[in-house]
């Protein structure tokens, strides 16, 4: 029940309706017996600004920034974790006294979800894409010390500025083949196989072998074709929804102050929320 002292969180982005986001962190604030209570703010880049002095201004605890706003919402914040900054997209806002710190928790959040499954140190990755995505989780990927990183994208001038910001290898999708050949984990963060285009996957099935961990970071459909073929060929793998669930946990701590959030509910109502749709 929402009273006087009741802390407001909320994601802002556009779209932000069909937003996990509440769902998996009102799941958490009811099991906690938290007086927080999540939701959504559809806020186009015009009013960007006017939003971020509105957080300021209504005492709004944390804010989670999606879609198109990583970048652009850094310029109206007072503060920056040094990591966000590095990686040059903030995703997380906390409001501590009018004071507004900007953070980045995607990449924390892929690297665990990798972590479950298999170690990052010493490994080869190739990364399939150069957005929004790709920029978190390559940082996360040098921070984690793997020895090798390839990013390959369909717009290779793309590739090659992500790839020469972070000092790494990089090419085109064609080059898919020989670069698989000497990785040990593939993380395709493309948009390709996300609903509707479910039947779609830029990894020719007989690429993919036993000893290559793969990991997609689409999560809707829950299981993307690539991840399907994935386990056909008995890889090990990571479902996209794990990177949405770590990156929402670490925030869910920073806005609340709990040291441990509560993964498993939290899990349930994200499977739920994403089964629905
Ligand atoms: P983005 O910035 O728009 O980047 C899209 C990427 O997909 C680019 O590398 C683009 O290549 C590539 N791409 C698009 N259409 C393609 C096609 N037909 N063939 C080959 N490549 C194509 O998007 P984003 O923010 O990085 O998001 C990418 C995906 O990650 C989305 O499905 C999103 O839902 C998912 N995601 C998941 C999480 C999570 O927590 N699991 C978090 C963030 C994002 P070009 O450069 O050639 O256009």
């Amino acid at each position: 029940m929402l009273n006087a002292t009741t802390k407001i969180c909320a994601i802002i982005g556009d779209p932000v309706a069909h937003s996990m986001s509440p769902a998996m962190h009102n799941a958490g604030y009811e099991v906690l017996g938290l007086n927080f209570a999540y939701t959504a703010f559809r806020v186009n880049g015009e009013q960007l600004h006017r939003a971020v002095e509105g957080i300021r201004a209504l005492g709004i605890r944390g804010v989670s920034v999606t879609v198109p706003h990583k970048i652009a919402v850094m310029e109206y914040l007072d503060e920056i974790d040094a990591t966000a900054l590095k990686i040059g997209a903030v995703n997380t806002i906390v409001n501590t006294d009018g004071k507004l710190k900007g953070y980045n928790t995607d990449w924390e959040g892929a690297m665990r979800s990798v972590e479950e499954g298999t170690s990052i140190e010493g490994k080869t990755v190739v990364m399939l894409g150069a957005g929004g995505a790709a920029r978190g989780i390559g940082f996360g990927l040098l921070q984690r010390k793997a020895k090798k990183l390839v990013i390959l994208n369909r717009t290779a001038e793309k590739a090659r500025e992500l790839a020469s910001e972070m000092g790494v290898e990089y090419g085109n999708l064609d080059e898919l083949k020989e670069r698989l050949a000497e990785a040990d984990i593939l993380f395709q963060t493309t948009s390709i196989g996300m609903h509707p285009h479910e039947s779609e996957t830029l990894v020719p099935k007989e690429l993919l072998r036993p000893d290559l961990f793969v990991t997609d970071a689409v999560y809707n459909p829950f299981e993307t074709r690539l991840i399907r073929e994935a386990r056909e060929a008995r890889c090990a793998v990571a479902l996209g929804y794990r990177m949405l669930l770590w990156q929402g946990v670490t925030q869910f701590e920073l806005y609340t102050g709990v040291k441990e959030a509560p993964v498993e509910v939290m899990e349930k109502a994200l499977i739920e929320h994403l089964s629905k749709k």
